[in-house]
């Protein structure tokens, strides 16, 4: 479904990618772990379009989309919920939302929230409630839920439980499972490894802009590079 085959990505000098070969397929969860600075977001943002990759493809659905703009490649399928929430904190619950769906018609808004309010109760009775005001969880299950109003096949989490307690954090995961059991397919960076490695069928790890290992989840949790390196073994 969504495949990157030796992307280069820059920030001006500063190589963020190096020769990174992807590969998620429609109606899994894959994950990509790695530590701070490794190029995970950029390489979720690489598939948005922005940073663009220098060299290499990135395609969707067998379509070239390296040089499409971010727009476009929304538009085809996918969606990203970012790292840190970015939601609009003086904007209420269903304005967010409405965000998410910008481009959508009035009938695909309401269907749109319909879809997200089913998935997240919390977010229904919380509608009117400024976003800024909610808690970091809440705001998470905002961040998703706007990211799903356009009916994605292929949704984007960057570090989806970052900062929340750890019951908040298994909520995440139940959720994602329910997204991927609903028919969209996942490409989730985390920090906690251990957590993402258990819910995806696949894995990569990232190590200074390089693909440095890629495997089942299972195998991966009892690998012993990275048990050292991100499980505390
Ligand atoms: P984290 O877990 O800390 O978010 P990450 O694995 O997501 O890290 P990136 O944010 O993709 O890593 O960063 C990869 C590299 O690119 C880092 O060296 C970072 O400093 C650099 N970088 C990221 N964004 C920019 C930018 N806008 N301008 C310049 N350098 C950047």
């Amino acid at each position: 479904m969504l495949k990157l085959q030796n992307v280069h990505t820059y920030y001006g000098a500063i190589q963020a990618l190096n020769d990174v070969s992807v590969e998620v397929n429609k109606g899994e969860i894959v994950t990509l772990i790695g530590a701070n600075g490794a190029g995970k977001t950029t390489l979720l943002m690489t598939v948005c379009g922005s940073p663009r990759a220098r060299s290499g493809t990135v395609s969707f659905e067998g379509e070239d989309i390296t040089q499409a703009q971010t727009h476009t490649i929304m538009r085809r399928g996918i969606a990203i919920s970012p790292e840190g929430r970015r939601v609009f904190p003086d904007l209420t619950v269903a304005e967010n939302l409405k965000m998410g769906g910008f481009f959508l018609g009035s009938r695909e808004i309401e269907e749109g929230l319909a879809h997200v309010y089913t998935l997240f109760p919390r977010l229904k009775e919380r509608a009117n409630q400024r976003a800024g005001t909610m808690s970091g969880g809440e705001q998470q299950m905002l961040a998703i839920g706007r990211a799903l109003m356009t009916k994605p096949k292929l949704l984007l989490l960057d570090e989806p439980t970052l900062g929340l307690a750890p019951l908040i954090i298994t909520q995440i995961f139940d959720i994602i499972r329910t997204i991927r059991e609903q028919g969209v397919t996942v490409f989730l960076v985390e920090q906690n490894a251990n957590k993402a490695l258990q819910v995806a069928d696949r894995g990569y790890v990232l190590e200074t802009g390089k693909v440095v290992l890629a495997d089942t989840g299972a195998n991966l949790l009892v690998n012993d590079q990275v048990r050292q390196a991100y499980l505390g073994a």
